[in-house]
């Protein structure tokens, strides 16, 4: 039997179609590893086909920090649903999307004041960039058509996005002849909580000079890159970069996807440097993972060069742009985030993350742990088995996907302190040896 098939053994009708029909993220068809099939979800619990519960230890990719099935969530969700579920955007507007975005521009770091909605993350990438690109082109500047951005991110799938993620891990090398060339400087090595050395930017500081005359923006995760190696960087970092952005005359986008609402323990990454860049985009939980939507912010000095320049209006526009649906789930989820003491519960989730993670300092396997908001990080010498170890954590009761050499968890908000116990618990008795 080949290796990778017996990690679930397909039993149901809806199995089989699944690997007769249905691409997964990142999947071979030819040679496809069975899923589990989720026929519920509550709290923060997955429930499987045959009866199975699991522990989410993912939020569903860093998006249902409230849960699942949230009374909430589903009520915003069905009141909509009896008004509008969906109108066109062009010409027409509706409360939830005003609603959303006045909320957005209130709670995201200063100066963020214009908002354009869209439809998922790497929309909301590809808007960032396609902005600062007519930016520069509507203020006379189109040879400013390049990008600075760091060894180790990570921006989302599409061609724009895909060209400013990590050169090695990304898809560069597969899509060499038709993804943009840009620049990359080395990933931050100073961890969040150490020192500052100015050695650090030394790099992205000569780039940043070097280049100036051609680079539109700098594009980063701001302190914590994700699926690029769940890295948390220094906060000097990110208020050097601001700084040396302003000084070249560059503009800074900030990729909040992952960590926007309150993932790192701050509302936004950005206010650990206490800084503002130009354009923010938002995704992920900003549903509260109910549906797919995403935003990118933008500063009026932004929108104004957009707007005054030879184009007269930012030549961009999805079908789905502002869906009502999606907006009404998200202004109920950010008001249930803000209702509550939400900084003291991911505290909670921190300290509880760090305490769990000490056990596994003491494996061989393990090089290194760490924890950040509700993020917990267990970084292995070697790449894991994925269909390997999936397995033994659905036996053990819980569901986290790692990839690579990292075992990751960023649970929903509402995990109790319990849950997180017998999460990281699951978590090493596989990983034990
Ligand atoms: C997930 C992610 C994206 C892409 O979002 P999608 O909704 O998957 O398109 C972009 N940037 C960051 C930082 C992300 O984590």
């Amino acid at each position: 039997m080949n290796s990778i098939t017996h990690s679930a053994e397909p039993q149901s009708q809806i199995l089989l179609n699944d690997q007769k029909y249905v691409w997964h993220p990142y999947s071979s068809l030819s040679n496809p590893i069975p899923a589990y099939e989720v026929v519920s979800a509550e709290g923060v619990k997955l429930r499987l086909a045959d009866g199975t519960e699991l522990i989410d230890g993912m939020s569903s990719w860093w998006c249902t920090i409230h849960g699942y099935n949230h009374p909430v969530l589903n009520d915003a969700a069905v009141q909509q649903i009896g008004k509008v579920s969906h109108v066109m955007f062009g010409g027409i507007t509706h409360a939830p999307a005003v609603n959303l975005c006045e909320k957005l521009v209130a709670i995201t770091p200063a100066g963020l004041d214009k908002v354009f909605l869209a439809d998922s993350g790497s929309v909301a990438v590809e808007v960032a960039i396609k902005m600062v690109f007519q930016y520069w082109i509507s203020k006379g500047q189109p040879e400013k058509n390049k990008l600075l951005s760091l060894r180790n991110g990570y921006h989302g799938d599409t061609f724009a996005a895909m060209s400013v993620c990590d050169p090695v891990t990304g898809m560069h090398h597969l899509f060499e002849q038709v993804v943009e060339k840009h620049y990359f400087a080395p990933a931050p090595q100073t961890g969040f909580d150490q020192p500052w050395d100015e050695q650090d930017i030394a790099e992205f500081s000569q780039m940043i000079s070097d280049h100036s005359h051609r680079l539109a923006a700098v594009i980063l995760e701001p302190v914590v890159q994700g699926a690029g190696g769940m890295r948390f960087y220094s906060p000097y970092y990110l208020k050097r970069v601001r700084e040396l952005c302003d000084k070249h005359n560059v503009l800074l986008i900030a990729d909040e996807i992952a960590t926007g609402f309150g993932r790192t323990g701050k509302l936004f990454a950005c206010e650990w440097a206490d800084i503002s860049p130009d354009v923010l985009c938002l995704g992920k939980a900003i549903t509260g993972g109910y549906m797919t939507l995403a935003a990118t912010l933008c500063t009026d000095k932004v929108s104004r060069g957009i707007c005054e320049g030879e184009a007269g209006c930012f030549m961009h526009g999805p079908t789905f742009m502002g869906n009502p649906l999606a907006c009404s789930v998200a202004n109920a989820s950010i008001d249930l985030l803000l209702s509550a003491d939400w900084q003291s519960n991911i505290q909670r989730i921190e300290s509880t993350l760090k305490q769990q993670l000490v056990q596994f300092s003491q494996l061989k396997s393990v090089a290194s742990t760490r924890a950040l908001g509700a993020i917990g990080v267990i970084e292995m010498h070697d790449p894991v088995n994925m269909a390997e170890i999936q397995k033994q954590f659905v036996e053990a009761g819980v569901w986290v996907r790692p990839f690579g050499k990292l075992v990751y968890v960023m649970p929903p908000f509402i995990s109790s302190d319990e849950n997180l116990i017998q999460l990281m618990a699951a978590i090493f008795s596989v990983l034990e040896p």
